[in-house]
C-alpha cells in the first residue's frame, strides 16, 4: 500500500474472503450463510462488501433498516436481502425493491399482509422473528397464536425463515440462560413447522454463537462482527483478520515551550519543550472525545504518541515529542499495532461501536 496521504479507512477484501471462508469452515455442509451488512457494513462499505460476499457465495444478506436495503438493490446486489428492522410505512419500499421484512409483531404481521393483498402479491418471502429472551423484538409464546391465524387467511406472503436472536452467546457464565434460548426457538420452530405445510429456513446465531454454540446453526447462521475480523474474544479474533486499517497523516508540527498549552480549554499543559503533531481526524470521524487527555493514542512510525488534550471535531494533536517523524508522515489510529478491540477498550465501548462510528466522510479505499 503506498502511505496514507490523508485519513483513509483501508479495506482489504482478501481478508474478508479470509473471514467468510473461516467462518462457513464452522458450519456442516448445507448450512446456508447470511452477511450482516448493516451500518453500513459495519462501517467498512456494504456495497464493496456485499460485491465481494456475493462473489463468496453468500446465500444471504441482511440489513437493519430498508434505505440500506435499497442502496444495496440501487446497487446491483442480487441476492436475498432481509431488513432487520423496519417499519410499516417502509413496506410499499421493500416491495418495490424486492426485499424481505423482518415481521416481529401482530401488528407489523397484519399490516404486511394487507398491503401484499391489496397488491395481489403471491407468497411475498417475509421472516418470522420470535423472541426468546432478548426482549427487543419479537413474536413470544403467548403471542404466537396470531401467526397461524393471520396465515391462514392468506397466499399474499410466505415464511421465507423464521429466527431469534441471542442475547450472550459471547459469554460462557451466560451459558445456561443460552441454552434456554435455543430450547425456546426449537420449541416456537417447531410449533411453526406443525402450522405451515412448508419448511423455512431456521436461524438463531450470530458470529459468537458459530463458534461457541455450533450445534444451534440450524439451516442458516447470521454473521456481521465475524465477516470485519472480530468475534468477541480474544482466542477467537486470532482465528479472524481485521478487515479495515484507519490511518491518518500528520498536517503540522507545533514546538512548544513550558508553560504552552493545547487546543481548546487549554487542556494540555507542557510541563517541558514538547513536540505536538496535528492529524485530520476528529470526533465528527468517530474519534470520540473520550479518547482525549492521554486515554488513548495512536502510532507513528512505530511508536506509540498519545492524543493530547482535547479531541476536536476534525482535529486531534497527540504528543511526539519521543518520536523520530515530520509532516506529511502516515499514522495508524486502528489495524496493525492498535487492534480495534484494544483500542475500543481504552474508549470504555466495544469494537461493534468503534467501527460502526468511522462517518462517511473518511475515504475508503478497497484493497483487491
Ligand atoms: C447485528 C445482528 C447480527 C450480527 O451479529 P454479529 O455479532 O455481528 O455477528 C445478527 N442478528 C441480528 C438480529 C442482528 O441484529
Amino acid at each position: 500500500m503506498p502511505k496514507a496521504e490523508e485519513t483513509v479507512l483501508e479495506i482489504d477484501l482478501n481478508t474478508l474472503a479470509h473471514n467468510f471462508k473461516t467462518i462457513k469452515s464452522q458450519l456442516k455442509p448445507g448450512v446456508k450463510f447470511m452477511s450482516v451488512i448493516k451500518a453500513y457494513a459495519y462501517g467498512n462499505d456494504s456495497v464493496a462488501m456485499a460485491n465481494k460476499l456475493e462473489e463468496l457465495g453468500t446465500d444471504y444478506f441482511a440489513v437493519a433498516y430498508t434505505e440500506e436495503g435499497i442502496r444495496l438493490r440501487e446497487a446491483g446486489i442480487s441476492k436475498p436481502i432481509l431488513i432487520l428492522h423496519p417499519q410499516p410505512v417502509n413496506y410499499p419500499e421493500i416491495i418495490e425493491h424486492c426485499l424481505e421484512p423482518n415481521l416481529y409483531s401482530a401488528r407489523t404481521l397484519q399490516l404486511f399482509i394487507e398491503l401484499a393483498e391489496k397488491q395481489k402479491q403471491k407468497n411475498y418471502p417475509v421472516h418470522l422473528k420470535f423472541n426468546t429472551g432478548m426482549n427487543r423484538l419479537g413474536f413470544t409464546e403467548a403471542n404466537y397464536h396470531h401467526i397461524p391465524e393471520k396465515l391462514k387467511k392468506t397466499k399474499s406472503v410466505r415464511i421465507a425463515s423464521a429466527f431469534s436472536h441471542l442475547a450472550a452467546s459471547e459469554d460462557w457464565k451466560e451459558r445456561e440462560f443460552t441454552l434456554s434460548q435455543i430450547y425456546k426457538f426449537k420449541d416456537l420452530a417447531g410449533k411453526l413447522l406443525e402450522d405451515i405445510d412448508y419448511e423455512p429456513l431456521l436461524h438463531l446465531c450470530n458470529t459468537s454463537a458459530v463458534f461457541n454454540y455450533p450445534s444451534a446453526a440450524f439451516s442458516m447462521v447470521r454473521s456481521g462482527l465475524g465477516l470485519y475480523g472480530f468475534a468477541n474474544d480474544d482466542n477467537l479474533n486470532k482465528k479472524l483478520k481485521p478487515v479495515g486499517t484507519l490511518k491518518s497523516v500528520i498536517s503540522q508540527i507545533q514546538n512548544l515551550e513550558e508553560g504552552d498549552t493545547v487546543g481548546y480549554g487549554r487542556a494540555f499543559k507542557a510541563e517541558k519543550t514538547t513536540r505536538i503533531a496535528t492529524l485530520p481526524v476528529g470526533h465528527a470521524d468517530g474519534i470520540k472525545r473520550i479518547y482525549g487527555h492521554g486515554k488513548a493514542g495512536v502510532f507513528v512510525n512505530g511508536e506509540y504518541a498519545p492524543i493530547v488534550g482535547n479531541v476536536c471535531m476534525d482535529i486531534i494533536m497527540i504528543n511526539v515529542t519521543h518520536i523520530d517523524c515530520k509532516e506529511g508522515d502516515e499514522v495508524i489510529i486502528f489495524g496493525g499495532p492498535q487492534p480495534v478491540p484494544e483500542l475500543a477498550a481504552k474508549g470504555g465501548t466495544v469494537s461493534y461501536e468503534l467501527i460502526t462510528g468511522i462517518s462517511q466522510r473518511v475515504k475508503r479505499i478497497i484493497i483487491k
